[in-house]
This record gives structure tokens, C-alpha cells and sequence, in this order.
């Protein structure tokens, strides 16, 4: 078989970003917000917003295993990812399959590695809580993040614990 006739293309890009996750996404956005000519490389598939949101209000009657999700698939192709909180029959297609991924760890340190291979990376699972401190002060120009105190730390923690409930 022949192979196809593409020629090679040259171009040269004032910034390339690898990963569209949070950091990833939030670079570029900077960048190209600059004016600067920008490549982004993602190694997972592509996520459109809504039509890739596949069990978005699927009622539970209408999931596998009435959306408690099949354990034996958790156990076989989800074993780490499946210790994430978070979990769950409705969003595993937004982590990657262990099976496929499989990572090696000190068994005396055991380290949870969860991953999303797609558009926006760990960015369409993550739970929406914010612990950062919000209380910003303005120095001149510049925007001075104020020391962590117990209180807001302790409000922060609350927030996201009502969130995860
Ligand atoms: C279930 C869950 C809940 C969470 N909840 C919260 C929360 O409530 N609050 C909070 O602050 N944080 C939360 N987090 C953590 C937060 O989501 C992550 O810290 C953050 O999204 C990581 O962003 P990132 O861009 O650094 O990495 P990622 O989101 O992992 O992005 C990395 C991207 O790079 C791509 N990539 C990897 N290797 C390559 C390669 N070789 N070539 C090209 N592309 C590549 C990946 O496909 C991916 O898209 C949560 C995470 C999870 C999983």
C-alpha cells in the first residue's frame, strides 16, 4: 500500500503547551490571550461540552446495576482509579482504565495516581472546591495573597466538606 502523499509541514510556534488540563488550558489561555501563536497537545480524546456529558441526568433505572455500577469492571479495569472518592458509575469514562494505564508503586507506600485522559484532563471530574484563601490586597498594581489564617482555613475545609456531601 502506498503511503499517503502529505507533505511534511513546518510551522513554528511561539509557545506549545502539553495537556489541556487545568494548567495546561490555563497556560494557553494566557498565551494566546498575548497574542502569542500557540500549540496545545493532548494525548486523550476529545471532550464536547454537553454531547460528551453521556449520563448527565440519566435516571438510575436507566444505568447498569441501577447505577450502583458493575464491580467486578470496577475491580478488573478500575482498582486505583475506583479509590477516588468521587468514583462512580456515571463518571468512569472520565478516568482512565488501570487495565489499560497500570502504574507501579512501593506497596509499603502505596500512592493513588488518578488520571483523566481527554480535553480538560482532571479538570471535568474535580469537585469544585476552592481552599485557596480569597482575601486579596493590592499593593500598587499588584494583587498580594494574604497568609492563610486557621479561621479561613477552617471555612475553607467546611466548604468543601458541604460540597462533597
Ligand atoms: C475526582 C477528583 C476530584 C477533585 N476535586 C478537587 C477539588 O474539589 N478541588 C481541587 O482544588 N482539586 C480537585 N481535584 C484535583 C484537580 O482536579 C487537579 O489537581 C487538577 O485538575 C490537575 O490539573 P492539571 O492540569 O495539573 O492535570 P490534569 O488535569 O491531569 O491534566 C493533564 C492533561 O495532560 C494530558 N497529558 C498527560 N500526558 C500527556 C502527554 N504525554 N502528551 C499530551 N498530553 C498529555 C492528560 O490527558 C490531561 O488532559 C480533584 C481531582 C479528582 C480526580
Amino acid at each position: 500500500m502506498n503511503a499517503p502523499n502529505i507533505a511534511p509541514q513546518r510551522k513554528t510556534y511561539d509557545a506549545i503547551v502539553v495537556g489541556s488540563g487545568i494548567t495546561g488550558g490555563w497556560a494557553a489561555k494566557e498565551f494566546t490571550e498575548r497574542g502569542l501563536d500557540t500549540l496545545v497537545l493532548e494525548r486523550g480524546r476529545n471532550v464536547t461540552h454537553g454531547e460528551d456529558y453521556i449520563t448527565e441526568h440519566k435516571p438510575s433505572w436507566e444505568m447498569d446495576f441501577h447505577g450502583q455500577g458493575n464491580k467486578q469492571e470496577f475491580e478488573e479495569h478500575y482498582p486505583r482509579q475506583s479509590m477516588a472518592g468521587p468514583f462512580n458509575a456515571y463518571n468512569k469514562h472520565f478516568f482512565v482504565k488501570d487495565s489499560k494505564y497500570p502504574y507501579t508503586f512501593d506497596e509499603e507506600e502505596p500512592f493513588l495516581w488518578v488520571r483523566g485522559y481527554h480535553l480538560g484532563g482532571r479538570s471535568i471530574t474535580w469537585g469544585r472546591a476552592d481552599c485557596q484563601d480569597r482575601r486579596v490586597t493590592v499593593n500598587g498594581d499588584m494583587p498580594v495573597l494574604q497568609p492563610r489564617t486557621a479561621a479561613s482555613s477552617l471555612s475553607s475545609m467546611l466548604v468543601l466538606s458541604m460540597r462533597l456531601c
